[in-house]
């Protein structure tokens, strides 16, 4: 999973670090850190991240197209 972060949205409101710490953390009161290509097992956490984030300042790519492509090649 592949991993965005505009720091010039964000707002630095820490909901990202709150619902997933592994990925996202707070570095002073502004700035944020992320992982970049966080492991899969972080993708519900990473989805609630983008979900929660209120300027969308997060895009991450792979996180329902891992599922949709699998289905899509998987026809019952
Ligand atoms: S939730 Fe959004 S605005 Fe808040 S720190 Fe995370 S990326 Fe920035």
């Amino acid at each position: 999973m592949r991993l965005v972060v505009d720091l010039n949205k964000c707002q630095g409101y820490a909901q990202c670090a709150f619902l997933a710490p592994d990925v996202f953390a707070m570095h002073g009161e502004e700035s944020l850190l992320y992982d970049p290509r966080p492991e899969d097992e972080q993708r519900e956490r990473v989805a609630r991240a983008v979900a929660a984030c209120p300027v969308q300042a997060i895009t991450a790519d792979g996180l329902d197209r891992a599922g949709a492509s699998q289905e899509a090649s998987d026809v019952r």
